[in-house]
C-alpha cells in the first residue's frame, strides 16, 4: 500500500468525468488499497480515485472509523475501521425527503458548508472483488455516497453554493497554494 497526494481545488483533474472500470483486477485493488490508506490518514471518511488523480469510476467510505462518541485510542479505532469499496457507482433511486448535513471535502481543505440531499439513495456497484452488490443508503451514509458520486462527474460541494460564496472558497485556496507554493524549494 501507499499513500497518494490529494489534489485540491483549484485543480482541472478534479473537474474531469470519470470513466466507468471494465472490471475489478489486481491493479484496481491495489488503487483502493492506495485510497483507503490515503482516506485513513487524511484523515477522511470519503475518497473517490480522481481525487488522487484517477479517472476512474471508483470510491472508498468509511464513515464510523472516526466516531467521536466511541473510544479514540488509535488500537480501538483500528478495529472498528469498516472500508467499502464502490467500483462504478450508481444511484437507482433516490428519496425525495432531503437531510442536510456540514459537508467537508480532503480537496476542499478547511472548509465545510451546509449541503442538502436526498436522504436514501438506492446504490448499485461492485465490491473490492468484483461482486454486483446493492442496497438502501439512508443517513450520512447516503449524503457520504452521493458526495463521492459528485466526484466522479466533477462536481464539487461547493457547487451547490452560491456564486459569491463559492468563488470566496476557491479565491481563499488559490491563495493558499500560492502560499505553499513559495516555500518549495
Ligand atoms: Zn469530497
Amino acid at each position: 500500500m501507499a499513500l497518494r497526494e490529494i489534489l485540491t481545488e483549484p485543480n482541472k483533474l478534479l473537474r474531469e468525468k470519470s470513466l466507468a472500470v471494465e472490471g475489478v483486477d489486481e491493479d484496481l485493488q491495489k488503487l483502493m488499497n492506495d485510497m483507503l490508506e490515503t482516506m485513513y490518514a487524511a484523515p477522511g471518511i470519503g475518497l473517490a480515485a480522481i481525487q488522487v488523480g484517477v479517472p476512474k469510476r471508483v470510491i472508498v467510505l468509511d464513515i464510523r472509523w472516526r466516531d467521536k462518541s466511541e473510544s479514540t485510542s488509535d488500537e480501538k479505532q483500528v478495529e472498528r475501521k469498516n472500508p467499502m469499496c464502490f467500483v462504478n457507482p450508481e444511484i437507482i433511486a433516490k428519496s425525495t425527503n432531503n437531510s442536510i448535513y456540514e459537508e467537508g471535502c480532503l480537496s476542499v481543505p478547511g472548509q465545510f458548508a451546509e449541503i442538502a440531499r436526498p436522504d436514501k439513495c438506492h446504490v448499485k456497484y461492485l465490491d473490492y472483488y468484483g461482486q454486483p452488490k446493492e442496497f438502501v443508503a439512508e443517513g450520512m451514509l447516503a449524503t457520504c455516497i452521493q458526495h463521492e458520486i459528485d466526484h466522479l462527474e466533477g462536481i464539487l460541494f461547493i457547487d451547490y453554493l452560491s456564486k459569491l460564496k463559492k468563488s470566496m472558497i476557491v479565491k481563499k485556496l488559490t491563495k493558499q497554494k500560492e502560499q505553499l507554493d513559495r516555500i518549495v524549494i
